[in-house]
């Protein structure tokens, strides 16, 4: 299956991806992570992605559809993946598109995971996340680890993105509403949305998606 997973900061959409990816067996992309790793790397494109993300600004399209396309060809990702954080605009879901026909290939839904605002900007100022792996992620009042700091999967560094700051969290959620949300009317357009209220327990949300999408796929 070929999946796009949407929906505001704090939605939860990594959490949900890595465990939908899992189910279902592709890879779960997250342009997001690809974008830390390159900082972590210090690569050219590091550097230049830190810029944006540092304020809460998109990457510039050429760059992350560069990047994204890269990640889609290569051989795990043959039989499907689930796109997390991607397309983020119009311009991107439309190269996607383009991609995906010249391949003769198309997207089976896209999941939009729907939360109150409130509650992503109580999420995101308590999300703590592992530094060994991003699907880690925990909060400090609703997902607590067991010893501060310290990942209860792996033990890895728990630490907070330098972009989950009050301020940079508004310019994202701004961010959200005027470039990401129209996807969603671009998606629906062509039939794919599936709408998932994702408030409630991490597992609920899980069985609600993959329900959604076995509906899909009949
Ligand atoms: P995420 O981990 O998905 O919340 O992404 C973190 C940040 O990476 C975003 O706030 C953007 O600055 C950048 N980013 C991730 N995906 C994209 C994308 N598809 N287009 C542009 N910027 C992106």
């Amino acid at each position: 299956m070929r999946i796009v997973l949407v929906g505001p900061p704090g939605a939860g959409k990594g959490t949900q991806a890595a465990f939908l990816a899992k189910n279902l067996a592709i890879p779960h992309i997250s342009t997001g992570d690809l974008f830390r790793a390159n900082i972590s790397q210090q690569t050219e494109l590091g550097k230049l992605a830190k810029s944006y993300m540092d304020k809460g600004d998109l990457v510039p399209d050429e760059v992350t559809i560069a990047m994204a396309k890269d990640r889609m060809e290569q051989p795990d990702a043959e039989n499907g993946f689930l796109l997390d954080g991607f397309p983020r605009n119009v311009s991107q879901a439309e190269a996607l598109d383009e991609m995906l026909s010249t391949e003769g290939m198309k997207l089976d839904a896209v999941l939009d995971l729907e939360v109150p605002e409130d509650e992503v900007v109580k999420r995101i100022a308590g999300r703590r996340i592992c530094r060994n792996d991003s699907a880690h992620v925990f909060h400090v009042s609703y997902k607590a680890p067991k010893q501060e700091g310290v990942c209860d999967v792996c033990g890895g560094e728990l630490y907070q993105r330098d972009d989950d700051s009050e301020e940079t969290v508004r310019t994202r959620l701004e961010v959200y509403h005027t470039q990401t949300e129209p996807i969603i009317d671009y998606y629906k357009a062509q039939g794919l949305v599936v709408t998932i209220p994702a408030l409630g327990k991490v597992e609920e949300v899980t069985a609600r998606s993959m329900e959604a999408l076995a509906r899909e796929d009949a």
